[in-house]
Protein backbone atom coordinates (compact mmCIF):
# COMPACT_ATOMS: atom_id res chain seq x y z
CA UNK A 1 0.00 0.00 0.00
CA UNK A 2 0.83 3.47 -0.34
CA UNK A 3 2.83 5.34 1.84
CA UNK A 4 4.53 8.51 2.94
CA UNK A 5 7.96 8.06 4.40
CA UNK A 6 9.84 10.08 6.59
CA UNK A 7 13.20 10.13 4.21
CA UNK A 8 16.49 8.46 5.07
CA UNK A 9 18.73 10.57 3.14
CA UNK A 10 16.35 14.15 3.02
CA UNK A 11 15.93 15.60 6.21
CA UNK A 12 12.70 17.20 6.52
CA UNK A 13 11.41 15.74 3.75
CA UNK A 14 9.48 12.63 3.06
CA UNK A 15 9.06 10.19 0.16
CA UNK A 16 6.28 8.82 -1.14
CA UNK A 17 6.86 4.62 -1.21
CA UNK A 18 4.83 1.31 -1.28
CA UNK A 19 4.76 -0.26 2.19
CA UNK A 20 3.57 -3.58 3.46
CA UNK A 21 2.58 -3.26 7.34
CA UNK A 22 3.18 -6.31 9.60
CA UNK A 23 -0.04 -9.17 10.44
CA UNK A 24 -2.04 -7.56 12.68
CA UNK A 25 -1.34 -8.95 16.47
CA UNK A 26 -3.81 -9.06 19.64
CA UNK A 27 -5.57 -6.04 20.43
CA UNK A 28 -4.89 -4.63 16.88
CA UNK A 29 -7.10 -3.81 13.82
CA UNK A 30 -6.47 -2.82 10.23
CA UNK A 31 -7.95 0.26 9.61
CA UNK A 32 -8.56 1.90 5.69
CA UNK A 33 -7.77 5.50 6.03
CA UNK A 34 -9.92 7.96 4.33
CA UNK A 35 -8.21 11.39 5.51
CA UNK A 36 -5.13 12.68 7.24
CA UNK A 37 -5.00 16.22 8.84
CA UNK A 38 -1.13 17.74 8.39
CA UNK A 39 0.03 18.59 11.66
CA UNK A 40 3.07 21.01 12.91
CA UNK A 41 3.82 18.16 14.89
CA UNK A 42 4.38 15.96 11.51
CA UNK A 43 6.83 18.81 10.51
CA UNK A 44 9.20 18.35 13.67
CA UNK A 45 8.77 14.15 13.32
CA UNK A 46 10.14 14.92 9.94
CA UNK A 47 13.20 17.08 10.33
CA UNK A 48 13.95 14.64 13.73
CA UNK A 49 13.12 17.54 16.47
CA UNK A 50 12.16 14.38 18.95
CA UNK A 51 15.09 12.45 17.73
CA UNK A 52 15.07 10.80 14.03
CA UNK A 53 12.93 8.03 12.48
CA UNK A 54 13.64 7.64 9.16
CA UNK A 55 11.50 5.04 7.38
CA UNK A 56 8.47 5.70 9.68
CA UNK A 57 5.21 6.51 8.57
CA UNK A 58 4.13 10.02 10.04
CA UNK A 59 0.39 11.11 10.52
CA UNK A 60 -1.38 11.59 13.72
CA UNK A 61 -4.58 12.87 12.36
CA UNK A 62 -5.79 9.92 10.86
CA UNK A 63 -9.35 8.91 10.35
CA UNK A 64 -10.43 5.78 8.49
CA UNK A 65 -12.80 2.74 8.44
CA UNK A 66 -12.13 -0.83 10.39
CA UNK A 67 -11.00 -3.39 8.03
CA UNK A 68 -9.99 -6.03 9.83
CA UNK A 69 -9.48 -6.92 13.54
CA UNK A 70 -7.50 -9.36 15.16
CA UNK A 71 -9.31 -12.20 16.64
CA UNK A 72 -9.39 -11.34 20.47
CA UNK A 73 -10.63 -7.56 19.49
CA UNK A 74 -13.89 -6.70 21.21
CA UNK A 75 -14.52 -2.47 21.31
CA UNK A 76 -14.17 -2.28 17.46
CA UNK A 77 -16.23 -4.32 14.51
CA UNK A 78 -15.31 -4.10 10.92
CA UNK A 79 -16.92 -1.00 9.31
CA UNK A 80 -16.37 1.30 12.06
CA UNK A 81 -15.20 4.65 11.54
CA UNK A 82 -12.36 5.15 13.67
CA UNK A 83 -9.57 7.69 14.47
CA UNK A 84 -5.33 7.58 14.18
CA UNK A 85 -4.82 9.84 17.05
CA UNK A 86 -0.89 11.16 18.74
CA UNK A 87 -2.37 9.34 21.83
CA UNK A 88 -1.48 6.11 19.91
CA UNK A 89 -1.64 3.59 22.97
CA UNK A 90 -0.83 3.85 26.72
CA UNK A 91 0.66 1.26 28.98
CA UNK A 92 -2.82 1.29 30.67
CA UNK A 93 -1.22 0.88 34.18
CA UNK A 94 0.67 3.11 36.08
CA UNK A 95 -0.41 6.31 37.75
CA UNK A 96 -1.20 8.47 34.70
CA UNK A 97 -3.31 5.89 32.73
CA UNK A 98 -5.42 5.14 35.87
CA UNK A 99 -6.10 8.20 37.04
CA UNK A 100 -7.27 9.87 34.19
CA UNK A 101 -4.13 11.52 32.62
CA UNK A 102 -3.34 8.73 30.37
CA UNK A 103 -1.62 10.97 27.70
CA UNK A 104 1.40 11.87 30.06
CA UNK A 105 2.01 7.80 30.37
CA UNK A 106 5.81 7.67 30.50
CA UNK A 107 5.27 4.70 28.13
CA UNK A 108 2.97 6.18 25.37
CA UNK A 109 2.98 5.12 21.81
CA UNK A 110 2.66 8.23 19.71
CA UNK A 111 1.11 7.79 15.96
CA UNK A 112 3.08 8.60 13.15
CA UNK A 113 6.44 8.85 15.81
CA UNK A 114 6.69 5.78 17.55
CA UNK A 115 4.56 3.95 15.79
CA UNK A 116 3.33 4.02 12.02
CA UNK A 117 0.52 6.35 11.58
CA UNK A 118 -2.14 7.30 8.97
CA UNK A 119 -0.05 9.40 5.58
CA UNK A 120 -1.05 5.91 4.22
CA UNK A 121 -3.27 4.27 2.57
CA UNK A 122 -3.69 1.74 5.54
CA UNK A 123 -2.85 1.95 9.28
CA UNK A 124 -2.76 -0.85 12.02
CA UNK A 125 -4.56 0.79 15.54
CA UNK A 126 -4.87 -0.38 19.24
CA UNK A 127 -8.25 -1.34 19.03
CA UNK A 128 -8.88 0.00 22.51
CA UNK A 129 -7.41 3.03 22.34
CA UNK A 130 -9.30 4.12 18.45
CA UNK A 131 -12.32 6.86 19.38
CA UNK A 132 -15.00 6.21 17.11
CA UNK A 133 -16.53 8.95 15.27
CA UNK A 134 -19.92 10.00 15.56
CA UNK A 135 -22.65 9.33 12.89
CA UNK A 136 -22.87 13.11 11.30
CA UNK A 137 -19.42 14.25 11.67
CA UNK A 138 -17.91 14.90 8.37
CA UNK A 139 -14.38 12.37 8.50
CA UNK A 140 -12.55 15.16 6.80
CA UNK A 141 -13.67 17.41 9.63
CA UNK A 142 -13.25 14.51 12.04
CA UNK A 143 -9.18 14.16 11.18
CA UNK A 144 -9.00 17.76 12.38
CA UNK A 145 -10.81 17.18 15.52
CA UNK A 146 -8.49 13.90 16.12
CA UNK A 147 -5.65 16.11 17.12
CA UNK A 148 -6.07 20.40 16.65
CA UNK A 149 -10.19 19.87 17.67
CA UNK A 150 -9.43 17.86 20.56
CA UNK A 151 -6.16 19.62 21.74
CA UNK A 152 -7.63 22.77 21.98
CA UNK A 153 -10.30 21.54 23.48
CA UNK A 154 -8.67 19.89 26.69
CA UNK A 155 -6.56 23.32 26.99
CA UNK A 156 -9.72 25.13 27.54
CA UNK A 157 -10.44 22.33 29.65
CA UNK A 158 -7.41 22.90 31.55
CA UNK A 159 -7.44 26.98 31.78
CA UNK A 160 -11.04 26.37 34.27
CA UNK A 161 -12.57 29.21 31.93
CA UNK A 162 -16.02 29.92 33.01
CA UNK A 163 -19.24 31.00 30.84
CA UNK A 164 -19.39 35.11 30.04
CA UNK A 165 -15.66 35.50 31.31
CA UNK A 166 -12.93 36.71 28.84
CA UNK A 167 -10.56 34.07 27.30
CA UNK A 168 -7.09 34.93 25.27
CA UNK A 169 -6.28 32.82 22.29
CA UNK A 170 -2.89 33.28 21.08
CA UNK A 171 -2.31 32.04 17.26
CA UNK A 172 -5.28 31.80 15.02
CA UNK A 173 -3.77 28.78 12.76
CA UNK A 174 -4.97 25.66 12.55
CA UNK A 175 -5.13 25.08 16.43
CA UNK A 176 -6.59 28.92 17.07
CA UNK A 177 -9.33 28.60 14.86
CA UNK A 178 -10.84 25.58 16.80
CA UNK A 179 -9.88 26.70 20.08
CA UNK A 180 -12.28 29.95 19.45
CA UNK A 181 -14.80 27.98 18.46
CA UNK A 182 -15.05 25.62 21.04
CA UNK A 183 -14.12 28.26 23.95
CA UNK A 184 -17.30 30.01 22.01
CA UNK A 185 -20.14 27.69 21.16
CA UNK A 186 -19.34 25.15 23.68
CA UNK A 187 -17.45 26.82 27.13
CA UNK A 188 -19.57 30.20 25.73
CA UNK A 189 -17.24 32.36 26.92
CA UNK A 190 -15.66 35.67 25.25
CA UNK A 191 -13.15 35.32 22.94
CA UNK A 192 -9.97 37.53 22.20
CA UNK A 193 -8.32 36.30 18.91
CA UNK A 194 -4.65 37.44 18.97
CA UNK A 195 -2.08 37.10 16.23
CA UNK A 196 0.28 38.62 14.26
CA UNK A 197 -1.21 38.43 10.73
CA UNK A 198 -4.36 40.29 9.66
CA UNK A 199 -5.78 37.21 7.59
CA UNK A 200 -5.72 34.98 10.61
CA UNK A 201 -7.43 37.37 12.11
CA UNK A 202 -9.85 37.62 9.87
CA UNK A 203 -10.69 34.02 9.75
CA UNK A 204 -11.25 34.38 13.59
CA UNK A 205 -13.80 37.11 13.39
CA UNK A 206 -15.40 34.48 10.69
CA UNK A 207 -16.16 31.92 13.35
CA UNK A 208 -16.83 33.66 16.12
CA UNK A 209 -13.91 35.95 18.24
CA UNK A 210 -15.11 38.75 19.77
CA UNK A 211 -12.34 41.09 19.99
CA UNK A 212 -9.27 40.76 17.66
CA UNK A 213 -5.59 42.13 18.95
CA UNK A 214 -2.86 42.04 16.32
CA UNK A 215 0.45 42.97 18.58
CA UNK A 216 1.99 44.43 14.99
CA UNK A 217 -0.51 47.05 15.38
CA UNK A 218 -1.17 47.84 18.97
CA UNK A 219 1.89 46.61 20.53
CA UNK A 220 2.16 44.82 23.45
CA UNK A 221 -0.99 42.45 23.70
CA UNK A 222 -0.80 41.81 27.18
CA UNK A 223 -0.80 45.80 28.11
CA UNK A 224 -3.65 46.11 25.04
CA UNK A 225 -6.05 43.57 26.76
CA UNK A 226 -5.57 44.66 30.44
CA UNK A 227 -6.80 47.94 28.73
CA UNK A 228 -9.57 46.75 26.91
CA UNK A 229 -11.11 44.40 29.22
CA UNK A 230 -9.53 44.27 32.46
CA UNK A 231 -7.33 41.58 32.25
CA UNK A 232 -8.42 37.90 30.57
CA UNK A 233 -9.94 34.89 33.00
CA UNK A 234 -7.51 32.96 31.47
CA UNK A 235 -5.08 32.10 28.08
CA UNK A 236 -4.25 29.76 25.77
CA UNK A 237 -0.91 29.96 24.09
CA UNK A 238 -1.34 27.79 20.44
CA UNK A 239 1.21 30.56 18.63
CA UNK A 240 4.71 28.64 17.98
CA UNK A 241 6.40 31.77 19.46
CA UNK A 242 7.95 33.20 22.62
CA UNK A 243 6.64 36.77 22.09
CA UNK A 244 3.06 35.23 22.41
CA UNK A 245 3.90 33.09 25.45
CA UNK A 246 5.44 36.16 27.47
CA UNK A 247 2.60 38.53 26.79
CA UNK A 248 -0.56 35.95 27.60
CA UNK A 249 1.08 35.85 30.94
CA UNK A 250 0.92 39.71 31.28
CA UNK A 251 -3.03 39.87 29.14
CA UNK A 252 -4.77 37.71 32.70
CA UNK A 253 -6.25 39.57 35.50
CA UNK A 254 -5.10 37.69 39.01
CA UNK A 255 -5.17 34.50 39.78
CA UNK A 256 -5.92 32.95 36.03
CA UNK A 257 -4.47 30.50 34.33
CA UNK A 258 -1.60 30.17 31.29
CA UNK A 259 -1.92 27.11 29.31
CA UNK A 260 0.60 26.75 26.68
CA UNK A 261 0.12 24.43 23.92
CA UNK A 262 2.08 25.45 21.04
CA UNK A 263 5.69 24.13 21.35
CA UNK A 264 8.03 27.18 20.30
CA UNK A 265 12.02 25.25 21.30
CA UNK A 266 13.05 28.34 23.28
CA UNK A 267 12.33 29.10 26.58
CA UNK A 268 10.10 31.66 28.26
CA UNK A 269 10.65 34.70 30.22
CA UNK A 270 8.47 34.20 33.64
CA UNK A 271 8.14 37.59 36.14
CA UNK A 272 8.83 36.03 38.97
CA UNK A 273 6.62 38.91 41.30
CA UNK A 274 4.01 39.09 38.88
CA UNK A 275 3.33 35.41 39.13
CA UNK A 276 3.67 35.11 42.71
CA UNK A 277 1.50 38.41 43.85
CA UNK A 278 -0.58 37.63 41.10
CA UNK A 279 -0.99 33.90 41.81
CA UNK A 280 -0.47 33.38 37.79
CA UNK A 281 -0.57 29.55 36.85
CA UNK A 282 1.25 28.55 34.44
CA UNK A 283 0.28 24.91 33.15
CA UNK A 284 1.15 22.78 29.38
CA UNK A 285 -1.49 20.76 28.41
CA UNK A 286 -0.59 17.73 25.32
CA UNK A 287 -3.51 16.57 23.59
CA UNK A 288 -6.50 14.73 25.07
CA UNK A 289 -7.68 11.67 26.88
CA UNK A 290 -9.92 9.18 24.49
CA UNK A 291 -12.64 10.59 26.50
CA UNK A 292 -11.38 14.40 25.36
CA UNK A 293 -11.70 12.95 22.07
CA UNK A 294 -14.95 11.46 22.22
CA UNK A 295 -16.54 14.89 23.53
CA UNK A 296 -14.38 16.75 21.22
CA UNK A 297 -15.98 14.64 18.22
CA UNK A 298 -19.41 14.81 19.44
CA UNK A 299 -19.39 19.16 19.58
CA UNK A 300 -18.76 18.48 16.09
CA UNK A 301 -20.94 16.62 15.07
CA UNK A 302 -23.63 18.86 16.90
CA UNK A 303 -22.55 21.24 14.77
CA UNK A 304 -20.71 23.75 17.21
CA UNK A 305 -17.74 23.56 15.91
CA UNK A 306 -16.68 23.61 12.46
CA UNK A 307 -13.16 23.05 11.43
CA UNK A 308 -11.92 25.14 7.90
CA UNK A 309 -9.85 22.26 6.10
CA UNK A 310 -8.78 21.73 2.62
CA UNK A 311 -8.38 18.35 0.82
CA UNK A 312 -5.19 17.06 -1.35
CA UNK A 313 -3.52 14.39 -2.64
CA UNK A 314 -0.77 12.74 -0.45
CA UNK A 315 1.54 13.44 -3.19
CA UNK A 316 1.11 17.35 -1.90
CA UNK A 317 2.56 16.42 1.41
CA UNK A 318 6.42 18.34 0.97
CA UNK A 319 4.55 21.02 -0.62
CA UNK A 320 2.27 21.16 2.08
CA UNK A 321 4.77 20.95 4.98
CA UNK A 322 6.99 24.07 3.19
CA UNK A 323 3.69 26.01 2.96
CA UNK A 324 3.31 25.09 6.43
CA UNK A 325 6.65 26.44 7.37
CA UNK A 326 6.14 29.57 5.22
CA UNK A 327 2.99 30.17 7.77
CA UNK A 328 0.61 30.36 4.37
CA UNK A 329 -1.71 27.47 5.57
CA UNK A 330 -5.49 28.35 6.40
CA UNK A 331 -7.24 26.43 8.86
CA UNK A 332 -6.19 22.84 8.13
CA UNK A 333 -4.52 20.85 5.10
CA UNK A 334 -5.56 17.37 5.13
CA UNK A 335 -4.61 14.70 2.63
CA UNK A 336 -7.59 12.83 1.11
CA UNK A 337 -6.42 9.40 0.40
CA UNK A 338 -8.94 9.04 -2.45
CA UNK A 339 -8.11 11.96 -4.25
CA UNK A 340 -7.16 10.59 -7.45
CA UNK A 341 -9.88 7.74 -7.47
ZN1 LIG B 1 -1.27 17.17 15.55
ZN1 LIG C 1 0.61 4.34 31.43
Amino acid sequence: MKAAVVSETHVGKVEIKDVTLPKLQNGQALVDVEYCGVCHTDLHVIKGDFGAVPGRIPGHEGIGIVREIADDVTSLKVGDRVSIAWFYEGCGTCEYCVTGRETFCREVKNAGFSVHGAMAEQCIVAADYAVKVPEGLDPAEASSITCAGVTCYKAIKVSNIKPGQWIAIYGCGGLGNLAIQYAKNVFNAKVIAIDINDDKLALAKEVGADLLCNPVTVGDSGKWIQEQVGGAHAAVVTAVSKTAFNEAVNCVRAASKVVAVGLPPETMDLEIVKTVLDGIEVVGSLVGTRKDLEEAFQFGAEGKVVPVVHTRPLEDINQIFQEMEEGKIQGRMVLDMHYNK
